[in-house]
């Protein structure tokens, strides 16, 4: 069992609390993202589940077991970051079977467990080369393949990807999810990236300041979101939010559509038009008092030009309604 509890958990440091009062269950076997912006506080409780920060409040157990003054040794737990460091002068397979040996653990069980490793993530082929003679996405297989034969109860990533360029993060996330499906080990993955967070996470819990914002899958933190800041963090483009009649009130771009003038709900100049190949992005110009930038999501062969008229319909079942003071969610019909 490598189920995971952490109960009314806070870190403060010199300069403030870190992380505050954070309680979370995960599930043994579960992959829990914890996405949030920079300085949130996850990699803070990322350390505080690895040991290696002791927290100032609350307590945590892995396993059954409440592990708050064991030392990282003693969590049988396997961390890898964004900035992972390969020993240069040692082959692929000896970085993979290091910490082993340091570890005493049998040389026929170390080539066992490496060949394994490397085959689960292929690189298996790479296996008698340098760090220096691999692309940065191989190095980052090999950063994994280190945690991965320690078979430790559960892997702790923190923006285990931020280092790899657009084409090849998108292609090692989706490996990471059949990784984490074959192994079926606990995971927590840290990442300031929404899409990563939404596509990965059995689970996400959005951090702000220190704070557990929202704990809920995927699709419930994207549908329901609990205020304002995971309404308009999560998702892309992001939500629209404006103040209306005492609330805010919010729509995804996706859930607008653009008419002739006058048949929607209003009128508004288009600005900016920034074509995503998939979809076009519109940004208009709304006829309110505020004048709002509403962004809108058209087809990508629709015909939509600078300076038009159009009208803008809200679609009323997507409606979001925020508390104005408090930004949290004003639950309506449409969520029950
Ligand atoms: P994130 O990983 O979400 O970017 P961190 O957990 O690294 O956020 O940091 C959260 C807050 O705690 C930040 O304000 C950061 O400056 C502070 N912090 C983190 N580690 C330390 C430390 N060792 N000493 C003092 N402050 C720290
Ligand atoms: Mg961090």
């Amino acid at each position: 069992m490598s189920a995971i509890a952490l109960r009314g958990v806070s870190k403060a440091f010199p300069g403030g609390l870190a992380v505050r009062d954070v309680s979370i269950e995960i599930a043994d076997g579960e992959l829990l993202v914890v996405l949030g912006p920079s300085g949130s506080g996850k990699s803070t409780l990322l350390r505080l589940i690895a040991g290696l920060d002791e927290p100032t409040a609350g307590r945590i157990h892995i396993g059954g077991r409440d592990v708050t003054s064991d030392p990282p040794q003693a969590r049988d737990l396997a961390m890898v970051f964004q900035n992972y460091a390969l020993y240069p002068h040692k082959t692929v397979r000896d970085n993979l079977a290091f910490g082993l040996r340091m570890r005493r653990v049998d040389a026929a069980e170390v080539a066992a467990r490496v060949d394994n490793a490397a085959r689960l993530l292929g690189i298996d082929a790479l296996l008698e080369r340098k760090p220096a003679q691999l692309s940065g996405g191989q190095r980052q297989r090999v950063a994994l393949g280190r945690a991965l034969v320690r078979q430790p109860r559960a892997f702790l990533l923190d923006e285990p990807l931020s280092n790899l360029d657009p084409v090849l993060r998108a292609s090692t996330r989706a490996e990471l999810a059949l990784l984490h499906r074959r192994l079926g080990t606990t995971m927590v993955y840290v990442t300031h990236d929404q899409e990563e967070a939404m596509t990965l996470g059995t689970r996400i819990a959005v951090m702000r300041d220190g704070r557990l914002e929202q704990l809920d899958t995927p699709l419930e933190v994207f549908r329901r979101p609990a205020n304002v800041f995971v309404a308009r963090f999560v998702g892309s483009p992001a939500m629209n939010v404006w103040r209306s009649d005492g609330r805010d009130l919010g729509i995804r771009p996706h859930d607008v559509e653009v008419m002739p003038p006058g048949a929607g709900d209003v009128d508004g100049q288009v600005e900016v038009v920034e074509r995503l190949g998939t979809a076009t992005l519109v940004h208009v110009r709304a006829d309110r008092p505020d004048s709002e930038l509403v962004r809108v999501v058209v087809a990508a062969d629709r015909a939509i030009a600078v300076q038009e008229r159009v009208g803008l319909r809200l679609r009323p079942d997507r409606l979001h309604y925020f508390d104005e003071r408090t930004g949290e969610r004003i639950s309506v019909e449409a969520d029950l």
